[in-house]
C-alpha cells in the first residue's frame, strides 16, 4: 500500500483539526529520520539521516500542491495545515518554497512541527520562519541527557540546536512553540523530569524566549518498554515551576484528553485514508473515529482488514489499545 503525502486530518491537543502535509518518502526503509527517539510513537528508526542530501527522491512543492488542491476539497473545517509525518520535515529544504506555494491557494495557517534537529542552519531558518507556528521540541538543556534521549544522527549537537532556536525567534516571523516532552523510566535511564533537568530547562527557555512553551507527557506507546510517562501530579509541579520562572501566560501545560469537533469530511477511499492516519500517528480506535469522523462500523472491517493484512498491528498501552504500522 503506497503512502501519500497528504493525510488526516488529524485531532490533535494542540492544533485542532490539521490536514497533515508528509514531505519525506520512506523509500525501502521502515522508518527513517535524523533521531531515534527513546519516546517515539513510530518505533524504531532504520536507517538514520545525517543531511538532507542523503534524503532520497524528496517530494517536490508540485506534488504538496498537487495533493492539498485535491484534498482540500473535501475538508471544510482545518484549523491548520501541518507539516509533520513520519520523518523530520525539515530535512526537505523545498520547505519554504511549498509554504509559499501554499499560501497563494489557502488561507489557512500552517505550522511546521520539528525535532529542531536542524535549525542551527540558516537556510532551515529561513524555511521555517515563513510559517504561521512553528512547533519545535526541546526535551533536556543539557547534552547528555538530549543524546540519550533523541540518540541523534552525526553531527546534530544540542549547543547548535539551541543558538538555532534564539536566532529563528529573533527573525520574528513564525510564532515559536517550544514542545517540553517530559519522560520518566522504570530504570535508571537518564530521563528529563528531574529538579536538576527542570532548572537547567528553564534556564535554556529563558535565553530562546519562545512565544509559548508546552509542556506535556508521552500518551502514546513510546519506541522503549523503559519509557514511561510522567505522573500527573509531578507533571502539574513542573508547570507550576515553569510559570512561576517564564511568565504564566505562554506555559501551557498539556494533559491528556480531547474534545470532539464535528466535521464533514467527503470520504473517497476510506481503507487508505485509515492507513494514512495510523502511519504517521498511531491511534485508538476512537481517535480514528473522530479524526475522520465516521462510524465505529464503518471502521471495524477496515482494522479488521489491516490487521488481516499485516499493515497494522495492536499495541496495548495503559491508556488503551493503539494501532501502529507494522
Ligand atoms: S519522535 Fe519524531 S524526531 Fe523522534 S524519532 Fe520519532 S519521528 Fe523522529
Amino acid at each position: 500500500m503506497k503512502s501519500r503525502i497528504i493525510y488526516g486530518p488529524i485531532l490533535s491537543r494542540r492544533l485542532g483539526r490539521s490536514l497533515g502535509i508528509d514531505v519525506i518518502k520512506k523509500g525501502e526503509h521502515r522508518k527513517n529520520c535524523n533521531f531515534d527517539c527513546v519516546y517515539c510513537q513510530l518505533g524504531h528508526v532504520d536507517w538514520k539521516i545525517s543531511d538532507p542530501s542523503e534524503v532520497a527522491d524528496p517530494v517536490t512543492t508540485e506534488e504538496v500542491i498537487d495533493g492539498i488542491t485535491n484534498y482540500h476539497k473535501k475538508v471544510d473545517d482545518l484549523d491548520y495545515i501541518t507539516f509533520s509525518g513520519t520523518c523530520e520535515p525539515t530535512l526537505n529544504l523545498q520547505i519554504g518554497d511549498m509554504i509559499d506555494r501554499i499560501r497563494e491557494i489557502s488561507d489557512i495557517p500552517i505550522c511546521v512541527i520539528t525535532n529542531s534537529s536542524l535549525v542551527g542552519r540558516e537556510d532551515v531558518r529561513k524555511n521555517l520562519s515563513k510559517a504561521d507556528l512553528v512547533v519545535a521540541t526541546l526535551v533536556s538543556g543539557n547534552e547528555n541527557t538530549f543524546r540519550a534521549i533523541h540518540r541523534p544522527a552525526e553531527g546534530i549537537e544540542l549547543q547548535d540546536i539551541i543558538e538555532g532556536l534564539r536566532e529563528l525567534q529573533k527573525m520574528n516571523g513564525a510564532k515559536l512553540s517550544i514542545e517540553v516532552m517530559l519522560l520518566d523510566s522504570n530504570n535508571d535511564y537518564p530521563v528529563n523530569s528531574s529538579d536538576a533537568e527542570v532548572e537547567k530547562l528553564i534556564e535554556v527557555l529563558k535565553y530562546i524566549d519562545p512565544d509559548e512553551i508546552e509542556v506535556l507527557t508521552t500518551s502514546r506507546p513510546p519506541a522503549e518498554k523503559f519509557i514511561v510517562p510522567v505522573p500527573e501530579t509531578r507533571l502539574k509541579e513542573i508547570a507550576q515551576k515553569f510559570d512561576e520562572e517564564l511568565g504564566r501566560e505562554r506555559v501551557r501545560l498539556v494533559l491528556q484528553g480531547l474534545k470532539r469537533k464535528r466535521s464533514n469530511i467527503k470520504h473517497e477511499n476510506l481503507v487508505d485514508e485509515v492507513y494514512d492516519l495510523i502511519l504517521r500517528r498511531p491511534c485508538t480506535f476512537e481517535q480514528i473515529v473522530q479524526s475522520l469522523d465516521i462510524d465505529k462500523e464503518e471502521l471495524n472491517p477496515i482494522i479488521e482488514g489491516l490487521v488481516g493484512e499485516k499493515k497494522i498491528t495492536e499495541i496495548i498501552a495503559e491508556n488503551g489499545t493503539y494501532y501502529r504500522p507494522t
